[in-house]
């Protein structure tokens, strides 16, 4: 972390789990736990038909709440499907774009991501975009490769001001919901390497401004350690952020 040059930030990604009725003991227990953590910005990203519910246990606290996914559409015949404008107005703030599982699962392509994150931000939203490398990617050497070419395809066409108000995860897919983690080296290369493009991309001020979070296997036992490095700015969380105890730990080794 490195607070004198931008935010620390603790998001929780639900994933396809928690019902709408089970968002207000969760909240309860987070809000009465996170009072006192100035330190960090606090997000829970929930599936969208809970932004709601979140939205209205989460009001008045320092808990903002994001979304998982959006189209990549600004608006029309896209059944299914839930824009950036829809995501705004009922009250999220934040929006994972770019993770391994949409990647994988919806044949989410590094040009879709770059719509998102265009669209995300003209509806005043802020895109946390996840790249990372699968175990084989990682096995053979090529992860530098491949992250370096999706943070740059998920940048193209935005500006040093717009690129400012995002947020960047390295998430190695071979540790999400693994149990396997980087180690804290591992983490802050990869995470530098990243800030190493934005440097290329903008400029310095742009480059330090821009938090880089990272996820995978994250839990109360090694968040000390990987949130120690300093350019590694906070964690995406998936397994521990449905616990409230484990995630309420993860924000207290933020306010270290
Ligand atoms: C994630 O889904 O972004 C994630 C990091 O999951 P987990 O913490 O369970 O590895």
């Amino acid at each position: 972390m490195n607070r004198k040059y931008r935010k620390t930030v603790i998001a929780g990604n639900w994933k396809m789990n928690l019902l709408p009725s089970q968002v207000k003991p969760f909240a309860d227990a987070l809000k009465s736990a996170c009072g006192k953590t100035k330190h960090c910005d606090i997000v829970i990203c929930a599936p969208a038909v809970i932004v709601p519910a979140a939205v209205k246990h989460f009001k008045d606290s320092r808990i903002a709440v994001g979304a998982q996914d959006v189209s990549e559409h600004d608006s029309g015949a896209y059944t299914g499907e839930v824009s950036a404008a829809q995501l705004r107005d009922g009250g999220a703030k934040y929006v994972i774009i770019g993770h391994s599982e949409c990647r994988e699962y919806h044949g989410e392509t590094d040009r879709a991501v770059n719509s998102k994150v265009k669209l995300t931000l003209d509806h005043d939203l802020t895109p946390i975009v996840c790249v990372g490398e699968t175990l084989w990617q990682h096995e053979a050497g090529i992860t530098l490769d491949l992250v370096r070419a999706q943070v740059k395809s998920a940048l193209y066409g935005i500006t040093a001001e717009r690129a400012r108000k995002m947020i960047l995860a390295y998430e190695p897919i071979w540790a999400i919901g693994t149990g396997r983690t980087a180690t804290p080296d591992q983490a802050q290369y990869v995470c530098s390497q990243m800030r190493a493009v934005l440097r290329e991309m903008y400029d310095a001020r742009t480059a330090r401004a821009i938090p880089i979070l990272y996820g995978g296997s994250m839990n109360p036992g090694n968040a000390a350690e990987l949130l120690a490095q300093p350019d590694v700015d906070g964690g995406l969380i998936g397994g521990a952020s449905l616990d409230a105890g484990k995630f309420i730990s993860i924000i207290q080794a933020a306010n270290q």
